[in-house]
């Protein structure tokens, strides 16, 4: 009888960015007792994969943070009550900006919190206490698509709906373990009905390799002189499409560049013998045929991530797979909300898809915010590598870190604990004061998590939709929208923000931000429209609305053209970008853009002759397990002592046994793990998941020059059997 609910209520799932519509189970007092996949959702069509099933047991786990804390002189952190610790997070970080200026501050945030929330933090952050760097943890995932794209296309534009997962004749992965990392998306491949090719381009053979028809495994890192050699293949063919050529600039230089890159010289970076390359430039230029292309971390963590994504957009406009069915060069996105902080973190780029640079952005936005035109900084922020290495110089000497855990997730993470005796002020504001960074906070503040507050995310479709609160937060536990709040209040600049009364008056302000641009979401009436359309996908102007009307068979007066009347109570359309063959770069056209590869930062030596590889380990475990952990059920799903994957045939060679643990050492770290021998890694390579805090320690701090986004794939270890 306890699990019979009095009522239910959608949410959209909080971990990942497929963006899952769970229906959440409520008991008679509105909280949340069970929960299920909300059927009739377009986006996962009544399925759900282990983490959103158990997406409530994070909430009720012992070790959740019920009262600030702040660090004494014992060196313990001990409970105090919110008043004090507003005040100490205002004076200590006012002490620091008096005495070092606006740049000697950040925060560290994430794409796990709600647009709502993460928008407020850039604009407190910057607008209303005056510091100038700020920077998410999108960093870690998405920079590298977010620049390919806005290099490419003139906005961060993936161009992808996911109904082209069902429309695709011919769907390549590359660098994805689709089946484990999005599985729901998997599931929309599987209801595919045309018999696609699913090829999947990775070093590792992987669950969705083996359950590909094809699998490319290519060397760690040679898909830059793949793509290169495709190119040349369909080129030398002339298999291509003159109407998007036309359509792109820069395609004359790209011909010139890549005559040299035949598969014949593809080979020694690729490792793939050129038939196999000759076969796979036929199956991704097949006339008639619809290719789609689907990227994640493989690609975009990685030393040159940006040109990789960029060389799959150049395959699909010479092809002509874009803007069309079944098409596109599309990113797929890691975290729930990692959209909406590419739009709207207000980090690196000026909220709602704006430039910090550009005097008419800053004016429209100081106007729509109702704030004092000089409040808006004309610099974007440092990237997160920046931020990290200005508080190793001892330039950056406060740091606020919200709803991320650094300590265990940065690349080389040993650096972090050393910057820590480097910091002046290190501030956490989470669900737990148990994560890697919290442990190492001066001043704790206990976070409300999903589940126990309202706001919207935006998923890889660019779909928008709701999360509500179905569980009380407890303790004085707060939302992280309500410490903004009162921490405005408490810096002095409440009034600023007067506006931001609770997270549905900061979307519509927001939403109002996005005129004209882009993303354009003026047509969005409110939460409830949201809701009653199965989500909304950018763009969605007003002017549709008004479209709309002049459709309708019904008569209309001009009052009546207003944003109410989207309003529809009917699923809205899949929208897919550049079905007009127009793109957002000044011409209109897309922009060719191409490098030559360049060697990988940390190639195997004597000392250290593996390549390591990380990457997710299972579909229960999501990244640093700071909520996935506090789930029994998850937690028996994956294993929970870190392992390592090695080639059957070295380990014979170094002598060592499945399951014996194994010392893994980098020039920078050493973690232990439990071999398990098997032939998913080519001989030379080791993988090792992300999910346990000691693999950072290995990884070598080098990034993609044009996206900041750290290479977390490919680095030299050694190992020993013990
Ligand atoms: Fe869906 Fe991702 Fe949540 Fe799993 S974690 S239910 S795939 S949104």
């Amino acid at each position: 009888a306890r699990l019979k609910p009095a009522s239910t209520i959608t949410s959209i799932c909080g971990y990942c960015a497929t963006g899952c519509q769970l229906k959440i189970h409520l008991d008679e007092n509105g909280q949340a007792i069970n929960l299920s996949p909300q059927a009739g959702y377009p986006v996962n069509q009544g399925m759900a994969c282990p983490k959103g099933w158990q997406a409530l047991d994070p909430l009720d786990a012992p070790d959740r943070g019920t009262t600030p804390l702040l660090r004494g002189a014992d060196g313990n952190l001990h409970p105090i009550d919110w008043p004090t610790a507003l005040d100490t997070f205002v004076s200590r970080f006012r002490a620091i900006q008096e005495a070092h200026g606006h740049e000697a501050a950040a925060f560290l945030s994430t794409g796990q919190t709600p647009l709502e929330e993460m928008a407020f933090l850039g604009c407190l952050w910057k607008f209303g206490m005056g510091f100038l760097h700020g920077d998410a943890n999108t960093r870690q995932c998405m920079a590298t698509a977010v620049t390919a794209y806005k290099q490419s296309f003139g906005f961060d534009a993936p161009p992808a709906t996911y109904a082209d997962f069902e429309e695709s004749d011919v769907i390549v992965l590359v660098g994805s373990n689709l089946c484990i990392a999005h599985p729901i998306l998997w599931q929309r491949i599987m209801r595919n009905r045309r018999s696609p090719k699913i090829i999947v381009i990775d070093p590792r053979s992987t669950e969705t390799s083996q359950a590909a028809t094809h699998h490319v495994q290519l060397k760690p890192k040679g898909d830059l002189a793949l793509y290169y050699a495709l190119a040349h293949c369909i080129l030398r063919d002339g298999r291509i499409d003159p109407a998007s050529i036309a359509r792109s600039e820069g395609f004359d230089k790209f011909a010139e560049f890549v005559k040299d890159h035949t598969p014949e010289s593809a080979v020694g970076k690729t490792g793939l013998p050129a038939e196999i390359i000759e076969a796979l430039a036929r199956d991704v230029s097949e006339p008639g045929k619809r290719v789609s292309w689907w990227w994640t971390m493989g690609i975009n963590q990685s030393h040159e991530g940006v040109r990789a994504a960029q060389a799959i957009i150049n395959l699909c406009l010479i092809t002509g797979n874009i803007g069309k069915p079944g098409t596109g060069p599309n990113s797929v996105t890691g975290q729930c909300n990692a959209m909406g902080s590419r739009l709207f973190s207000n980090t690196t780029s000026l909220v709602g898809g704006h430039d910090f640079a550009n005097a008419d952005h800053r004016r429209k936005v100081a106007e729509g915010l109702g704030l004092p035109l000089d409040c808006i900084p004309k610099e974007r922020s440092l990237a997160y590598d920046e931020i990290l290495a200005a508080a190793e110089r001892g330039e950056i000497k406060g740091l606020w870190v919200v709803a991320t855990n650094p300590f265990h997730s940065w690349i080389d993470s040993g650096r972090l604990e050393a910057l820590r005796d480097k910091l002046e002020f290190l501030v956490v504001q989470d669900m737990y004061p148990t994560t890697e960074t919290a442990r190492a906070a001066d001043l704790f503040l206990p976070a409300a998590g999903w589940g126990e507050k309202s706001g919207t995310f935006i998923n890889s479709e660019r779909r928008i939709g709701t999360l509500k609160p179905v569980k009380k937060a407890p303790g004085q536990a707060l939302s992280d929208f309500r410490i903004f709040r009162l921490l405005a209040n408490a810096w002095g600049c409440g009034r600023l923000f007067e506006q931001w009364t609770d997270p549905e008056s900061a979307f519509k302000l927001l939403r109002d931000l996005t005129a004209d641009r882009p993303c354009d979401i003026t047509g969005i009436e409110s939460y409830d429209h949201l809701d009653q359309s199965g989500g909304i996908q950018w763009p969605y102007p007003i002017s549709d609305c008004r479209l709309k009307i002049a459709d309708s068979p019904q008569e209309t007066r001009p009052a009546d053209i207003n944003r109410q009347s989207s309003i529809s109570n009917r699923p809205s359309p899949e929208r897919r970008l550049f079905e007009d063959g127009i793109y957002y770069t000044p011409s209109g056209k897309a922009r060719i853009l191409f490098s030559n590869p360049a060697p990988l930062p940390e190639p195997p030596c004597d000392d250290y002759p593996f390549l390591l590889l990380t990457g997710r380990g299972s579909s229960s475990q999501w990244h640093t397990q700071s909520r996935t952990a506090k789930s029994d059920i998850l937690r028996k799903l994956a294993p929970a002592a870190a392992y390592i994957e090695i080639h059957p045939r070295d380990a014979r060679r170094l002598g060592i046994a499945s399951g014996q643990q194994v010392l893994i050492r980098s020039s920078r770290g050493e973690m232990t793990a439990t071999a398990y021998l098997a032939p998913t890694v080519q001989p030379g390579n080791v993988f090792v998941p992300m999910h346990y805090p000691e693999v950072n320690r290995l990884t070598h701090p080098s990034f993609d020059p044009h996206s900041r986004q750290p290479n977390y794939k490919a680095c030299a270890v050694s190992l020993t059997p013990l």
